[in-house]
C-alpha cells in the first residue's frame, strides 16, 4: 500500500515535472508580419493584403506530413475547437495537395506561416511545425495546438514586452538558439526581433489569449510571467468570429472610427535601442475599413523630421505606424493602466542627425480607410509631446 502511494506521489511530480519543463522550454518562433517599412495614404490592394485571412467559410485541407493515428486524432479534435468559434471548417487528409501542412517534431519550438501565407510554401515542405514533447501533458497539448492553428487562422502572437524591453542573458539565447534550425533567419533574429515591442491582435494585450506566447524562462534575466494557455480566450472568440462570422454581418462602411485620445506615455530603452511609445485611449469602429495608428516626430517649431530613408517613414517625415487587425469593435482603457498595449517604436537610429537644439516632439494620429466605399482621412491628430 504504502509503495503504491509513493509511486502515485511519484507519479504525479513526474507529471508536474514533465508540465513545467514545457512551459519552460519549448516557444513559438512564428515570427511576426512585418510592418510595411513607410506608410502611404494612397488606397493599394496590398494594403489590405496585410490581413492574410482566408476566404470566410473556407474548407482549409490540412495534411500531417507525419506522427502516430492517435496523435492525429487528438490533434484533429482540439483544432475543431476553432471550428465552433469561426466560420471555418478543417478538412485533415494524409496525401495529396493541401493548405496547410504540419510536421510534429521534437526540435524544441513551434512555428506556422499565418494565414493566407501557407500558400508561399512548396507541397512538399510543412507549412507548421510542432513540437510534440510536451504532448504528455494534456493541458498543454492543447493549448499549443491550438495556439498552432490561431496562426493558421491568420492570428499572430500576443507579445508583452516590459516598457524597458527584455534583458537578455546573451549566452544562454545564443546557445539556444544554435541547436534551433529555421530556414531563413536564425532563431535569434526570429526571437529578439519578435519579442522587442508588443504586439496584441486586439489593441488592447489579452493575456488569456491562446496566442500569449511564452519566453523560455532562462533566456532571460529577469523573466516575467507568461504562460501557456490551454484555452481559446473571449477576446480570442470574438476576434475570430469577426474576421469568419458565421452569420452575415451588416457593416455601415462609411462609418468612421471613433477615438478618445488621452495622452502619450513614452519610455527610452537601452535594451531596445530607442524610445517606445504608448497612446493612451479609447477605440470604437462600427465599420470594417482600415485604420492606422501613427506616431511623427517634430520639431519645436512644428516643422516635420524629414526623412529619405525607406524605414520609419511616414509620408517623408520620421515616425511609425501600426495597422492592426480588426474589423468593428471598440476597445477600452488601451495602455491605460499598464503599458502593455500598442506601443510604437522608434529606433535611436532614425534620430541620430538632428539636432538637440531644434527640439524633438512626438505627434499621435490615426488615419481612416475604406476602400469599399472609397473614403479615407484622418481620424485624430494630437497635440506635440516634446521628447525630453
Ligand atoms: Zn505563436
Amino acid at each position: 500500500m504504502k509503495n503504491a502511494i509513493r509511486f502515485i506521489v511519484l507519479f504525479v511530480i513526474m507529471g508536474m515535472t514533465n508540465s513545467l519543463q514545457a512551459q519552460n522550454n519549448i516557444m513559438c518562433l512564428t515570427a511576426n508580419i512585418p510592418i510595411p517599412a513607410s506608410f502611404d495614404t494612397v488606397p493599394a490592394a496590398a494594403l489590405a493584403d496585410d490581413y492574410y485571412l482566408w476566404d470566410n467559410g473556407k474548407v482549409l485541407i490540412v495534411k500531417f506530413m507525419n506522427g502516430s493515428i492517435p496523435l492525429q486524432e487528438k490533434t484533429k479534435k482540439i483544432a475543431r475547437q476553432w471550428e465552433q468559434a469561426a466560420n471555418i471548417r478543417f478538412e485533415f487528409v494524409t496525401t495529396g495537395n493541401s493548405h496547410i501542412r504540419i510536421e510534429f517534431n521534437k526540435e524544441g519550438f513551434m512555428q506556422s506561416t499565418i494565414g493566407t501565407l501557407a500558400a508561399t510554401c512548396p507541397q512538399d515542405k510543412p507549412t507548421a511545425f510542432i513540437d510534440t514533447s510536451a504532448f504528455n501533458n494534456q493541458e498543454l497539448m492543447q493549448g499549443m495546438v491550438l495556439h498552432l492553428f490561431g496562426h493558421v487562422l491568420g492570428l499572430q502572437d500576443e507579445v508583452y514586452v516590459p516598457k524597458n524591453g527584455n534583458n537578455w542573458n546573451a549566452q544562454v539565447l545564443n546557445n539556444y538558439a544554435s541547436t534551433i534550425k529555421l530556414s531563413n533567419a536564425t532563431a535569434q533574429e526570429v526571437i529578439q526581433e519578435k519579442y522587442n515591442i508588443n504586439h496584441a491582435n486586439w489593441l488592447k494585450y489579452d493575456g488569456q489569449s491562446i496566442m500569449a506566447s511564452p519566453i523560455v524562462k532562462r533566456l532571460l534575466v529577469n523573466s516575467y510571467p507568461v504562460r501557456w494557455n490551454s484555452n481559446i480566450s473571449t477576446k480570442d472568440k470574438a476576434l475570430i468570429g469577426l474576421w469568419y462570422p458565421k452569420k452575415a454581418v451588416h457593416y455601415d462602411n462609411a462609418a468612421k472610427p471613433s477615438i478618445n485620445f488621452t495622452g502619450l506615455k513614452m519610455a527610452k530603452s537601452d535594451f531596445k535601442k530607442g524610445i517606445s511609445f504608448f497612446p493612451v485611449f479609447d477605440f470604437v469602429s462600427r465599420g470594417n475599413g482600415v485604420v492606422s495608428f501613427l506616431l511623427v516626430l517634430v520639431d519645436k517649431e512644428g516643422r516635420p523630421i524629414q526623412t529619405y530613408n525607406p524605414y520609419y517613414n511616414v509620408l517623408n517625415q520620421t515616425g511609425t505606424f501600426i495597422r492592426p487587425h480588426f474589423v468593428g469593435y471598440s476597445v477600452s482603457a488601451i495602455n491605460k493602466n499598464n503599458l502593455q498595449d500598442m506601443e510604437l517604436f522608434i529606433p535611436s537610429f532614425a534620430i541620430e542627425g538632428i539636432r538637440k537644439e531644434d527640439g524633438l516632439f512626438a505627434i499621435f494620429k490615426v488615419f481612416y480607410q475604406n476602400f469599399g466605399e472609397g473614403v479615407s482621412g484622418w481620424v485624430y491628430v494630437s497635440k506635440p509631446y516634446e521628447i525630453k
